[in-house]
Formats: C-alpha cells, structure tokens, sequence
C-alpha cells in the first residue's frame, strides 16, 4: 500500500521531554491536515541522553558525531526520507550525520532563520545551551544566511540559561524559580534591542510560553515540527 506521506526520521532523546513534543506537534498537526484517523508516518531513534552530554561537556564532538551518525544510518535502513534532529545544540555535528547517513537534514536554524525573516525583525535574542549561544554553528547560520543580528546574554545569564536546560528541563523539571530567572533575562535582551527571543532549545518552550513575555517567541520545536509535516506532506 503506498503512502503519500514521506517517513520521518527523528533523532531524538535529546532529551526525550523535548522529543515527545515533536511526536504529539507532527501527529497533531498531521491529523488537522489529512482529518479523519490520519496521523504521522515517523520513525524514531532515540539516544541516552547521558552518553550525549557526558561527551559534549568533555569536548568530544567527533564521538557524538559518530553516534548520531549511527543513528541515521539506522533511520535509513528503517526507510526514512528525510532527517530532523529534535536539537539545536547538536546541529553543531549536523554536517557530520549528513555525510555519514545519505539522508537529508531539515536543519533547525534554516526553520528558525526563516521564520525571523518573515516576521520582518532584524534583531533576536538567542537562548540555549552554551554550546548554541556562544558557537558560530547556529548564530553564524542565522546571521549570514538570513542576515538577523543575534544578540545572547551577558556571561553570568548564559551560565543560568545552560544550567537550568541540563539539571531541569532536560529531566522533565519545569519549575516556577526558573520561569522567572528567564523572564529577567529576556527582559534583558530585549533593553539591549531584541525585538524577539530564539527558544534555541528545544526544551525551553516547555518553561516559556508567548503569555510569559512581551515581545513575539520563535519556539524552534514548533517551527522544526511544522517543518517536517510539510516536508512530509509536500507534493
Ligand atoms: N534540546 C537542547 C537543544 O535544543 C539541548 C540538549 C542537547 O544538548 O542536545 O539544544
């Protein structure tokens, strides 16, 4: 029985509460689209998040690299057509698993970049890890592809922001001190000319919802998500 909808191959655990999200947006968004009992055709391999973060704090990019390489092999021999990786800060390695897997990569900084320049701001905040915030992989990408000036925070916020991914969100943690730690530091982008914030982690749109700030979100989850469902469904 052939499908219309491409299969979608999702890297994911990274960490698994952000992945979750992706899974309940594309089947969501999906069955809004197709109606009826449709739902998404996806395949999902998902990592030991320990592996992945013991090895990015050492500094071992070459071995992460290799192992979400593995990981699209693995989602090309299940018959995927195309990649996502439910992670800004691994895109980092984005060029690596593309090499090494044969499948194409719907790259998360293209979806958000896109989004920024419909919006029509020139100017974005950016929070993530710090991997994401202080690199040139992800702000680079957005800055020279889609000419947006990414302002990040002051040192002492960029620890707070990276602290709180790794010992809350990424364990599912969602607390209220947090939601405020990162207000005020939103809060502070935006005195410096941020006309919007990049959630340039995957799960950041799990602490901060539009509600909590007053200038517009670029949640990269939904944006990535939504992505994949129209290249999933496109003709
Ligand atoms: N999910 C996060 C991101 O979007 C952080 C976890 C990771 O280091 O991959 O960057």
């Amino acid at each position: 029985m052939a499908s219309t909808q491409r299969l979608i191959g999702l890297i994911g655990g990274m960490s698994w509460s952000s992945s979750a999200e992706y899974y309940r947006l594309i089947n969501q968004w999906i069955a809004e689209r197709l109606g009826g009992l449709h739902s998404g055709r996806v395949v999902l391999y998902s990592v030991d998040f320990a592996e992945v973060a013991q090895a990015q704090h050492k500094g071992q990019w070459n071995e992460v690299a290799e192992l979400l390489t593995e990981a699209g092999r693995s989602l090309k021999r299940a018959g995927a057509d195309f990649l996502v990786l439910c992670t800004n800060t691994m895109h980092k390695v984005a060029d690596e698993i593309v090499a090494g897997s044969g499948l194409p990569l719907l790259h998360i900084a293209d979806v958000t970049g896109a989004a920024i320049r419909q919006s029509g701001l020139s100017t974005v905040g950016l929070l993530g890890t710090r991997f994401t915030m202080e690199e040139a992989f992800y702000r680079g990408r957005l800055e020279e592809r889609f000419g947006v000036e990414v302002l990040i925070p002051a040192e002492k916020d960029r620890e707070v922001v990276h602290r709180i991914i790794y010992e809350e969100l990424c364990r599912d943690r969602i607390e209220a001190v947090s939601r405020r730690a990162y207000v005020e530091i939103i809060g502070r982008l935006v005195e410096r000319g941020a006309e919007g914030i990049v959630l340039g982690c995957t799960e950041i749109p799990l602490l901060i919802r539009p509600a909590d700030v007053s200038v517009p979100l670029f949640d990269t989850t939904r944006l990535h998500a939504e992505a994949a469902v129209n290249m999933a469904l496109a003709e």
